[in-house]
């Protein structure tokens, strides 16, 4: 798909960049890059386990694309320990975010992740990038999200009408929000929202009436997992 794309548009592949070492998101290097001879990136602590990665990225690291087009790197462990998202340094910043952060929803954490890193990348860094950048995750999962967004507050308008509106969609034409829309819609970010916790409550009744967000968190990707 990606040759496809690049062959249609005449621009030349010299960089892959692997969000994370997950099979799903590296098992097109080897054929790419027989076909284009193209660099692979990765988180320098993922390369040995990916494997032929030509340049290991750190925090702040930046990826030149072209002649005008800058990515940065940022160092965002959970859904995997050595997860590297792109911010590009746009008028609109555009975030690409492989398994961290979904449209409604947060990456899982059991093929080698954590909720509590995960949580802090959440917290630390995404919540905190312009509310205008642009998100475009690994996988789109958007309906399948806003229908558990919606089962942790009913009362979602937001959620309700995105929902409405993407299942008269073409799933080929996904979807793009803002972090401005996820901080409406994605519970994920929603840790403070008392419908949010009150229904956590009734899932896990040891929780205390006032938890921190931290335990919210924890426990929403707990929840997501068998939801
Ligand atoms: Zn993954
Ligand atoms: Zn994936």
């Amino acid at each position: 798909m990606c040759l496809d794309a690049a062959r249609r548009r005449g621009w030349e592949i010299t960089q892959i960049v692997n969000t994370h070492e997950h099979s799903d998101h590296t098992g097109g290097n080897a054929a790419l890059q027989d076909a284009t001879g193209a660099k692979i990136l990765a988180h320098a602590g993922a390369a040995a386990r990916i494997g032929g990665v030509d340049r290991g990225l750190k925090r702040g690291d930046v990826i030149r694309v072209g002649r005008t087009v800058e990515l940065e790197c940022l160092d965002t462990p959970g859904h995997t320990m050595t997860h590297v998202c792109l911010l590009s340094h746009t008028a609109q910043p555009a975030l690409y975010c492989g398994d961290t952060l979904f449209n409604a929803g947060a990456g899982n954490c059991y093929n080698g992740g954590d909720p509590h890193s995960l949580y802090d990348t959440f917290v630390t860094q995404l919540a905190r990038l312009p509310e205008a950048t642009r998100v475009f995750p690994g996988h789109e999962y958007l309906a399948r999200n806003l229908e558990f967004t919606l089962d942790r507050e009913p009362e979602n308008r937001d959620a309700a009408a995105l929902l409405e509106r993407e299942r008269g969609t073409d799933p080929a034409a996904a979807t793009v929000t803002t972090l401005a829309e996820e901080k409406r819609i994605n519970s994920f970010f929603r840790l403070e929202n008392p419908a949010v916790i009150a229904r956590l409550r009734e899932r896990y009744p040891d929780l205390p009436e006032h938890p921190d967000a931290r335990t919210v968190f924890v426990h929403l990707r707990e929840l997501r997992n068998r939801w």
